[in-house]
């Protein structure tokens, strides 16, 4: 920065270090989740069997994790938070084998960017431990002895406080952060055997809360266990894998002889699919390769339309782990280690696919047996119990066994840990396609889309699809003038891909098909050019010059560029290139079509084809008349009269057709055009059919179904208002949630009550624990659950605070709403009817009825009809 003169603008020069620190560091740790994933990591990596994770205010003022690792020696602490400093690769070729969950080295260094670093660490061989304090650019600021057991405790003060934007978002969102980085957290959770994790929360000076805990056990059920409770247990059953079937390998267009043996090992636990025992959301789904928790899209999907088959309406309990040799996975795909991208993935989902058809046919058709099992309570928890068992012992032994890692890879990483599950991202594919249309989801889709975001972008980087779009530039080489549009249309090609997978050939396609045509017809044209100007001068005998003279002639009227593109190729590129691609192929083709003319209809004999150019080129000296003033009258004309359209437009833009087919339009038409205010300023004209209302505002006539429009505004004001009775329970039931949702549970305790809700909380429990309900909402016919309170949960999670209700209870007020309303067949006054239009302005959504219905159309403007 200390350069003694400054350099001229535009001069490339590297940017200074420090900068390039901040700049980069923001791409590593993007969350709260990833900040207390990398840490977390960074302690299973160094063999922690204890590992406290502190929170103050969410996150946002201190996370700190400790462990009873190995700890840093003297000798390393300068390497700790430098970038690409790492202990666990030294070159590209150890990635292959590498089985801890660090290898970039980036972590670390780019806490120390983003925050307050302060390390505490003692390694098994000091006497004595050490207090580590980084400035922003990974630096020892200060070194001072300080007691403390081995291992190693993280420091992290104010994260993102050096970018200030980020800051603020970050703190704005956090308890959405602190939401997404507790599921990251539950995956380490589950899948780290023999480690006790422990995270809690503090808010200001208050209680410290118990956010997740689990209890180092061996085994992968009981981790779930703690996590979800023992209850969630009882609805899981394990995996059992099977090759893949030859109707699923044709489904797949797999030769069951290519596959390769034993490539995959899949082990885990799936929700049964009887009616009811899965879950309203994909909250609770986990996937693993080889112990490392990640979002494999495709897996993901597969399962949840599998589990769709059989339980229609709900989403499984999902941990899966995928053991694959670790040649046929690249794990260094993204800096958070997400996506993962595999070798013959199309086999594992066949596996998949076969295996989990299997296990839920058989599962529904043991149905009674089930539930008998279930009945006898233990029964079924056996029955995972010794399928697991055999791999549990299996990984353990084998860690006892080769303790060095020598050898079997997979049993080493047996100890492995991790776990973040961003599965929103994929999620949102999958849900994307079925459950779009429920309103009650609507809240979660917007979370999904911003979580998906940034995901996928990254898809489109790292996913093979993505690879061909480079394909557009060497398919063929194009002319200079076109690699502009190329660009454009491969840009535009690539965010098709990062949308859906399916999506990603037809925009591709596209865009080659469209350059390829349009390269086409330009070497067409250029060919064609290039012979009449031959066959001009072989022929005829012609110089240019006259040609020459014909140009200058003509150079001096602008629009003629065709005859001046047709001696000068250069000009005609340069100015093509300005051109908007489309009138460049216009042009290029009309050219063409001239030359085809002149070529071969007017004169089909005569070869002298120089003649016909000749003549074609002086028809078309004409002399334009031009005026830059009548020119100038003309725009200002054509301007007025567009102001004019706008202003008498504003009441003409109703062009959807009242039909079944054109209610999306007509909605939102509707809901461009009509604000709340006008409803008042409408004015009744009568009631048609008794079930119309007819509306007149300014000179557009509106047709408004009685009944629905009623329907709707009593429906909203039951939703808004009504406070639902509850019912107690003579025994308060165990809810079994997690600590989140026991959280989100509490915070919202007003919601739930205006529910019909109500519970007794119990602090200091042991999480899960903590909330028992003691009401439920009655209401006459309708019974409430827990399954009602999960979806409110989950509603409430992404949009704290805001009334909302069980998708139930919203059928519940659609019907109550449509047994009040006004009834079509009944007389109206024009009291009545002003009142039902003056409701329409209150209510936010006006335009259909709570079933759906449309409530009102444009039918027609009077000034089509009867124009002044
Ligand atoms: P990476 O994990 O990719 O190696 P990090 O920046 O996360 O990079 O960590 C840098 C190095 O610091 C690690 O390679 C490891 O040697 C050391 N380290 C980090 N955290 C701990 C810890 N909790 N205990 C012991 N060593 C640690
Ligand atoms: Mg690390």
């Amino acid at each position: 920065p200390s350069l003694p003169s400054p350099q001229p603008a535009g001069a490339i020069r590297p940017i200074e270090r420090g900068s390039v620190h901040r700049i980069c560091s923001g791409q590593v740790v993007l969350n709260l989740g990833t900040a207390v994933k990398e840490l977390v990591e960074n302690s299973l990596d160094a063999g922690a069997t204890n590992i406290d994770i502190k929170l103050k205010d969410h996150g946002a003022e201190l996370i700190e994790v400790s462990d009873n690792g190995g700890g840093v020696e003297e000798e390393n602490f300068e390497g700790l938070t430098l970038k690409h400093y790492t202990s666990k690769i030294q070159d590209f070729a150890d990635l292959i084998h590498v089985e801890t969950f660090g290898f970039r080295g980036e972590a670390l260094s780019s806490l120390c960017a983003l925050s307050d670093v302060t390390i505490f660490t003692c390694h098994k061989s000091a006497k004595v431990g050490t207090r580590l304090v980084f400035d922003h650019s990974g630096r020892i600021t200060q070194k001072t002895p300080f007691p403390r057991q081995q291992g190693t405790t993280v420091s992290i003060q104010q994260l993102f406080y050096t970018l200030p934007v980020r800051h603020k978002e970050f703190q704005r969102n956090i308890k959405k952060e602190y939401a997404k980085m507790v599921q990251l957290l539950q995956a380490y959770c589950i899948v780290s055997k023999g480690v006790r994790i422990n995270c809690t929360n503090q808010v200001g000076q208050g209680k410290k809360s118990c956010v997740i805990s689990t209890a180092g056990s061996p085994s992968l059920k009981e981790n779930i266990g703690a996590v979800f409770g023992q209850k969630q247990l009882q609805s899981l059953i394990p995996f059992v894998q099977l090759p893949p079937s030859e109707a699923v390998c044709e489904e797949y267009g797999l030769n069951p002889a290519d596959m390769p043996q034993n490539l995959y090992r899949i082990t885990g636990f799936i929700s049964r699919c009887d009616h009811g025992v899965g879950r309203s959301a994909t909250d609770r789904q986990f996937f693993f390769i080889n112990q490392r928790p990640c979002d494999p899209a495709k897996v993901v999907k597969i399962v949840n339309e599998v589990y769709h088959l059989h339980n229609k309406h709900q989403y499984p309990f999902v941990v899966l782990n995928i053991g694959v040799d670790s040649e046929c996975v690249d794990i260094n795909v993204t800096p958070d280690k997400r996506q993962i991208l595999l070798q013959e993935e199309k086999f594992l989902l066949a596996i998949l696919k076969t295996s989990l058809l299997e296990m839920f046919g058989s599962d529904v058709n043991k149905l009674n047996v089930n539930q008998k099992l279930l009945d006898m309570a233990g029964n079924l928890k056996t029955l995972p119990e010794e399928t697991e068992k055999p791999q549990a012992e299996m990984l353990s032994d084998s860690e006892t066994e080769n303790p060095s890692g020598e050898g079997k890879r997979i049993m080493t990483l047996a100890r492995l840990r991790e776990s973040f599950s961003l599965h929103q991202g994929t999620e949102s594919n999958f849900q994307g396609s079925k459950k779009v249309k429920q309103q009650h989801r609507s809240p979660r889709q917007r979370l999904l889309d911003t979580t998906g975001s940034t995901l996928k972008i990254q898809k489109a980087v790292l996913t093979k699809e993505a690879e061909s779009c480079p394909k557009l530039d060497s398919r063929v080489s194009i002319p200079r003038r076109h690699s502009r549009k190329l660009e454009d249309n491969a840009d535009s090609g690539f965010c098709s891909i990062s949308e859906s997978d399916a999506g990603c050939s037809t925009p591709e396609a596209g865009s080659c098909i469209n350059s390829e045509s349009a390269i086409n017809s330009e070497e067409e044209f250029s060919s064609t050019e290039e012979q009449i100007q031959k066959e001009c001068l072989e022929t005829a005998g012609c110089s240019k010059k006259p040609l020459d003279c014909d140009v200058q002639v003509l150079g001096s009227e602008p629009r003629l560029d065709q005859v001046k593109d047709w001696t000068d190729q250069n000009e005609f590129s340069q100015e093509a290139s300005s051109c908007s691609p489309r009138v460049k192929r216009f042009k290029s083709r009309k050219f063409k079509s001239e030359a085809d003319d002149s070529e071969a209809g007017k004169y089909p004999e005569v070869k002298n084809t120089a003649v016909d150019v000749l003549v074609e080129v002086k028809k078309k000296i004409v002399p334009l008349e031009f005026s830059m003033k009548v020119l100038a009258e003309k725009v200002k004309k054509v301007i007025q009269q567009q102001q004019k359209n706008t202003e008498t437009e504003n009441y003409r833009r109703f062009k959807a057709k009242i039909s079944p087919g054109d209610n999306k339009v007509a909605e939102d038409e509707l809901r461009k055009e009509i604000s709340k205010e006008m409803f008042a300023k409408m004015e009744i004209i009568g009631q048609f059919n008794l079930g119309f209302i007819i509306a007149k505002l300014n000179s557009d006539l509106f047709i408004i179904d009685q009944h629905a429009t009623d329907e709707k505004y009593n429906f909203e004001m039951l939703q808004q208002h009504t406070v639902l009775q509850g019912q107690k329970l003579i025994v308060p039931q165990n809810l079994n949630l997690t600590a989140v949702n026991e959280t989100v549970l509490i915070e919202n305790l007003e919601i739930f009550r205006k529910n019909g809700f109500d519970f007794v909380i119990n602090e200091n429990a042991p999480v899960t624990q903590r909330v028992k309900l003691v009401s439920l909402p009655t209401s006459k016919n309708w019974t409430f659950g827990p399954q009602d309170i999960d979806e409110l949960i989950f509603m409430l999670s992404d949009c704290p605070g805001v009334m909302c209700r069980p998708s139930r209870v919203r059928q519940m007020f659609a019907s109550r709403a449509c047994r009040k309303s006004v009834m079509i067949g009944t007389a109206l006054n024009v009291q009545e009817m002003r009142k039902l239009i003056t409701h329409m302005g209150e209510i936010e959504h006006p335009w259909n009825c709570p079933h759906g219905r449309p409530t009102m159309r444009h039918i027609v403007s009077l000034d089509l009809i009867s124009p002044e």
